[in-house]
């Protein structure tokens, strides 16, 4: 099939995407404050025809660009943020500074974008339509798509987008180069469940005389996943992994309390609000059927990511006609892992994308997945990445 000039032009500038991702790569930060990785930003936009404008309460950058024709808003994001993983892959340009890594990849979205708002901006006299290109701190558990929204990306070029993008790569599970998406549900919703099982503490050897909270907190661990598996559809899943639990400081002694903290993952708003219900209700009956008191904190941290199915259909139209069939894959199931992506996706339609970026030479089945110490991400995937941000944006506005 024919190459589309917007493809050449992207595989002519990943020299240069490839030298920002490296010195984003060397330099993680994480959380909502990235500043070196602003700067970053802020010099591989400088000189093109943007409105650039930074966060107040995180270090994010969006940046508007106003085609020469008229035509609605498309949003693309990428996420800037590292993790608290110290470095073990001996790259060249791998992380110097400890206890920090780009592990998810994020690096490569950041200079995907970037790239991509160049090639944007080299056609901003033809392009129907306002691109948003969204920059975002703190993907990595500080919902930082949450604050930039609350601080105004989606009214950044004066009206709401008609669809938002993201890509996310994958160290493993997909060859290198080949995207992944799906209608529906993307990723899973995560939420947090604490639990604190308060009984009376005393001698272990009469127990009689006080309330152990440790055999309470144990049937509590069991009966959620009973929960799981006899309140909610086999077809509509939940997961409920109990990640951390502790009581006590002695074989011989009962203590006052028992913590634990489990994860719940689930794919439906439905679901998750069923479990936000139905956790604390079982929590508390478990405890006073024991005569003790339970807490049980719900927390709902990000949403289900759900991607709209005429977006996702979208792009994996446009993946098949600019990539060839054999680069998309229909993702048969959604991820379990989550993405605060969701937050965007909730309000406005769009799709949520991966690809792969796993080495060559490695089987993408057994190599290190996002978030490992030695999980390498190839830079051959940086000038397609860039092309389908680009080319997401040029055709959804060609569309009205
Ligand atoms: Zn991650
Ligand atoms: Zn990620």
């Amino acid at each position: 099939m024919p190459e589309l000039p917007l493809r050449e032009d992207a595989a002519r500038i990943a020299g240069e995407i490839a030298d920002l991702r490296h010195a984003i790569h060397r330099e993680p930060e994480i959380g909502l404050d990235l500043p070196k990785t602003q700067d970053k930003v802020l010099g591989a936009l400088d000189g093109l025809p943007l409105e650039v404008s930074t966060g107040q309460g995180l270090t994010s950058v969006t940046a508007v660009l106003r085609g020469g024709r008229p035509g609605p808003v498309v949003l693309l994001r990428g996420d800037m943020d590292a993790l608290p993983v110290t470095e073990e892959t001996h790259l060249p340009y791998a992380s110097v500074i400890p206890g920090a890594m780009h592990a998810c990849g994020h690096d490569l979205h950041t200079a995907m974008l970037a790239g991509a708002a160049r090639l944007l901006s080299d056609r901003q006299a033809e392009l129907p339509g306002t691109v948003i290109f969204m920059f975002q701190p703190g993907e990595e558990g500080y919902a930082g798509a949450r604050h930039m929204i609350d601080e105004g990306v989606l009214d950044a070029a004066g009206e709401r987008p008609v669809a938002a993008y993201a890509l996310h790569v994958a160290s493993n599970r997909l060859p290198c180069g080949v995207f992944s998406t799906r209608g529906g549900p993307m990723l899973a919703a995560a939420d947090q469940i604490t639990v604190t099982v308060r009984g009376r503490g005393g001698h272990a050897s009469t127990p009689h005389r006080a309330a152990d909270p440790i055999p309470a907190a144990c049937e509590m661990v069991i009966a959620l996943q009973t929960l799981v598996t006899r309140h909610f559809d086999v077809f509509d899943p939940v997961v409920i992994t109990v990640g951390s639990f502790h009581a006590g400081t002695a074989d011989n002694v009962i203590p006052d309390e028992a913590r634990f903290l489990a994860t719940a993952r689930s794919f439906s708003r439905e679901s998750r609000s069923a479990l936000a219900e139905l956790v604390p209700r079982l929590i508390g009956d478990i405890a006073r059927a024991h005569g003790l008191t339970a807490e049980a904190d719900y927390a709902r941290e990000y949403p289900v990511t759900i991607n709209d199915a005429g977006e996702a259909a979208f792009a994996g139209q446009l993946i098949a006609d600019v990539f060839g069939t054999e680069r998309g894959e229909a993702a048969q199931f959604p991820l379990t892992g989550a993405e605060d992506f969701s937050f965007v996706l909730d309000e406005v339609p769009g799709a949520f994308v991966m690809l792969g970026a796993c080495p060559p030479g490695q089987d993408p089945e057994t190599a290190p997945s996002n978030h490992s110490a030695v999980a390498v991400f190839d830079d051959a995937a940086l000038a397609d990445g860039t092309a389908l941000y680009a080319e997401l944006a040029l055709r959804r506005l060609a569309q009205g």
